[in-house]
Order: structure tokens, then C-alpha cells, then sequence
């Protein structure tokens, strides 16, 4: 506790401190330069002829007097003292950002980062730089590492307290059910941590979870199934229930779907939906998976839609296996698909012409659909452990056709022949599933392998 009071008494008095420190007046310029964040209107922006530049650089790229240094005087004793000043905090912060905290991003863990903000002090990416900047310069500070110039009072800040300290501070009531992003990952999960951990204080204050209480009711844009038209659509989540419902109407008592949670499955999508916000949630009913498509509004939104769901299934875990630890229940909360994509696939006989086929790689089942947005997928290939058959191989079979670079799928029943259109994408599609098929199968994929065996004669479209 003593730590952490004293951390945070040295953030008070650093944060009071650059607060009242009149912004530097080149800031903007390398701001400017964080990833799709344009300068905004106000802002001390020098806009040089060949585009933004960097403070203490010129277009070049080699230091040059800043206006602090020739407002001292056209002593060149003196502006050679202030360059090498600047050279050596520069070369301070490049030492500071090797040590092991610091050298990933304090947000999403990406290795060396390039920028830091010099009020919070964190060393972060280029890609958080943008979501700091997008907070207001009045909760966060950022500046390159590499190409600005730095004052002694914000090295000494990055000095004292570094990603460690300000992780001790900032995220010192973290839920375990809450996902902390990772560099890859959609820009609505990267900054909705940023915003929540620094503008909202989600981490400090616990009252601001509304995400772990264990229900949660609001709007959410939804897919139809039919005409494939986004409509408003009342969600209820309730933990008591242990369901996510929704209504088609507000006056509605009963819903029109009642999902068991620790069946449901929600990942972002955006790019798919056509939204930033955009999310799938899927789910298996009738020995099928069902598919559904939403967005919100807001960021913040779909976020607190998806922690909500991951704190349900959270609990419901802790009570199943309570002797295991939290951070290893986390794993088993929600899944990414491993592969998504696009991809010529035959029918079972030699003679059937390829199709064009969206492909969702999700864990063990390999399910293909006319449009990536159908609410069914039209097969679902379940992949099971090499030793008992499976096997992908590059080319096709003496005698069938090829289309475009293929390769093949063994099964236990049926081999399956795909084509795409680039190498690289083959070897992607071929690394991913090779990697499936040599994991042994867990106690839960073989109760799901024996619950598609059982049901392969009565529903065709199931493949193991
Ligand atoms: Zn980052």
C-alpha cells in the first residue's frame, strides 16, 4: 500500500506540474504524425512546405535550433550547449524505453514503442499514440521518442514513473474478466481500454464496471435474418438467467431469441459488418451455428457488451472449476476465429465444379457460407487430431482438377479440395489448419466430435 500511495503522490504532483506547463509549442507537429490522427483546428501546428515535421528536425530529418534555443540569443556557444542537451535527454528517454517495462507498449504490449506521453508517463505505440492523442491533451501528453525534443522536467517523469508504476496506478482494480487488447486487434478494443482506463478511471474506481454486475440491457443494431437489413433490437444479458435475450419489439413479453451463455460466442468484426463497431455472435442451436451480426453506436457500447458477456461466463466458470486460477479461466472466455477468408472448394464428387466460398476458421470447426454475413453457414467441417487421419497437403490429388493455388483437406470420411488466388494465401490457410489438426483433441472437442458424430445422419451438412 505504501507504494502504491506513493505512486500516486507522484503522479498528483507530475500530473499538477505539466498541467500548468504551457504546452510545448511544437507538440502538435509530432502528434500530427501519430497514425490517422490529423492535427484539429487550434492546435500550434507549423505546417511546413514539405508536409509536418517533427520538432528540432529539419526536412532532413537532422536536428536543428528550436525557437527556445535562438530566443536565448545568437550566442553559438549556447545553442550548442541547449543541442547538446536536448541530444542527451533524447538519448536518456531511448535508454529508459530499453528497460524491461518500458519496452512494450503500456496499452497493447507492442514491442519498442515510440512514443511516450509525458503526463502519465508511459511509453507507448504509434497506433495508442493516436488513441492518447484522441483523449484531449488535458489527460494525455504524447511526443516521439525519436524525433522530439524533450524538457528535463518530462524525462524526469518518464524517469519516475515508467509502464510498471503507472500499470500499479491505472489499472489497479482490472477485472479479470476484462480483455486487455492486443496489438493486432480491432481499434474499437485498443482504444476503449485507452478511454477506459484513463478518461473513464474504469480500473481505479470499480463502481464504473457496469460490465461486471451481471446484467445489462440496451439497443444494439442487429442483422436481419431475412432481409439482411440492421434494426434496433432490445438485448437483455442476465446472469440469473444465465441467457442473452432479444426482442424484435419493445412491447414485446416474450423474446425472439433466448441464447444460453455458456454456448454464445461474441468476436469483433468490423471490417465484415461494414461498422467500427461491428461484432458476430454465434452459437450453436440444432446442431447448427447461428450466426448474428450487430453493431451500436458507440464504441464504449459494443465494448461493455462484450466484457459484460465475458464476466458472466467468468462466474459461471469460478463456480464449475473453483480450485483454478482466474487468469487461466479468462482463456476460455471468448474466441477469435483463427482464419477468415475467401476460397475456391469443390463438391464431393470429381465432377463438381469449384465454388467461391467465405471460410471461418473457428477453433476445431472449419465452416464455409455463401456470404460472410449468412446466418447459417452451409457446411461445417469439424477438423480432428492428425493421428486419426486428418492431414492437409499442398496440390490436389493425380487426376482432379486444380483451381487457382489449391491444396487438400483429409478427413475421416471425405477429401476436400480448395483453391485460392495467391501463394502466400495458401500457406496461411495450410500453416493455420496444420496447426489444428497436430493439437490433440481436449475433453471438451471430443464430447463435441462424439455430439457431430451422432448427429451426421440426420443432419447432412455436418462433416467429420
Ligand atoms: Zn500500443
Amino acid at each position: 500500500m505504501l507504494f502504491l500511495n506513493t505512486s500516486s503522490c507522484i503522479f498528483n504532483c507530475l500530473r499538477k506540474q505539466t498541467d500548468s506547463e504551457d504546452a510545448d509549442e511544437l507538440v502538435g507537429l509530432s502528434e500530427a504524425k501519430a497514425k490517422s490522427v490529423p492535427p484539429s483546428i487550434g492546435q500550434k501546428v507549423r505546417k511546413f512546405k514539405h508536409g509536418f515535421r517533427p520538432s528540432g528536425r529539419n526536412k532532413h530529418g537532422k536536428p536543428h535550433m528550436t525557437h527556445k534555443i535562438i530566443k536565448k540569443g545568437n550566442n553559438s556557444k549556447t545553442s550548442f550547449i541547449s543541442l547538446e542537451m536536448a541530444e542527451a535527454r533524447r538519448k536518456k528517454l531511448q535508454e529508459l524505453v530499453k528497460r524491461n517495462d518500458n519496452s512494450t507498449c503500456a496499452e497493447c504490449c507492442k514491442k519498442n514503442p515510440e512514443w511516450g506521453s509525458y503526463n502519465i508517463g508511459v511509453f507507448i505505440c504509434t497506433s495508442c499514440a493516436g488513441f492518447h492523442r484522441n483523449l484531449g491533451s488535458h489527460i494525455s501528453k504524447v511526443k516521439s521518442i525519436i524525433l522530439d525534443n524533450w524538457d528535463a522536467d518530462q524525462v524526469n517523469t518518464m524517469e519516475e514513473v515508467g509502464n510498471l508504476k503507472a500499470k500499479a496506478k491505472y489499472e489497479v482494480h482490472m477485472p479479470a474478466c476484462y480483455r486487455r487488447p492486443c496489438p493486432t486487434d480491432p481499434d474499437v478494443l485498443k482504444e476503449q481500454f485507452v478511454r477506459a482506463k484513463y478518461e473513464r478511471e474504469e480500473f481505479i474506481h470499480v463502481d464504473k464496471q457496469v460490465y461486471t454486475t451481471g446484467f445489462m440491457e440496451g439497443y444494439l443494431w442487429k442483422r436481419g435474418k431475412e432481409d439482411g437489413r440492421f434494426q434496433q433490437r432490445k438485448f437483455v444479458l442476465s446472469e440469473s438467467d444465465g441467457t442473452l435475450k432479444y426482442y424484435v419489439k419493445e412491447s414485446h413479453k416474450e423474446p425472439k431469441a433466448k441464447i444460453e451463455i455458456s454456448k454464445l460466442n461474441m468476436t469483433f468484426c468490423p471490417k465484415k459488418v461494414g461498422n467500427p463497431n461491428g461484432a458476430q455472435l454465434t452459437y450453436v442451436r440444432d446442431g447448427s451455428t447461428r450466426n448474428i451480426f450487430v453493431y451500436s453506436s458507440s464504441g464504449s457500447a459494443i465494448v461493455d457488451w462484450y466484457m459484460a458477456i465475458r464476466s458472466v461466463k467468468l462466474n459461471k466458470l469460478r463456480i464449475a472449476y473453483p480450485g483454478t486460477g482466474e487468469l487461466e479461466l479468462s482463456q476460455f472466455l471468448t474466441r477469435d476465429f483463427l482464419k477468415e477468408g475467401w476460397m475456391f472448394k469443390t463438391g464431393p464428387r470429381s465432377s463438381d465444379a469449384y465454388k467461391w466460398r467465405w471460410f471461418t476458421l473457428d477453433d476445431r470447426k472449419l465452416m464455409y457460407l455463401e456470404d460472410p454475413l449468412d446466418p447459417y453457414p452451409k457446411g461445417e467441417i469439424f477438423l480432428g487430431y492428425h493421428a486419426d487421419g486428418f492431414a492437409v497437403k499442398k496440390g490436389v490429388p493425380p487426376g482432379m482438377k486444380e483451381q487457382g493455388f489449391g491444396f487438400t483437406l483429409r478427413t475421416r470420411d471425405r477429401i476436400f479440395l480448395f483453391g485460392v488466388q495467391k501463394d502466400d494465401d495458401r500457406i496461411e490457410w495450410m500453416k493455420v489448419l496444420q496447426s489444428v489438426i497436430e493439437r490433440p483433441l481436449t475433453p471438451q472437442d471430443n464430447s463435441m466430435a462424439a455430439n457431430l458424430v451422432r448427429k451426421r445422419s440426420t443432419i447432412r451438412h455436418f462433416i467429420y
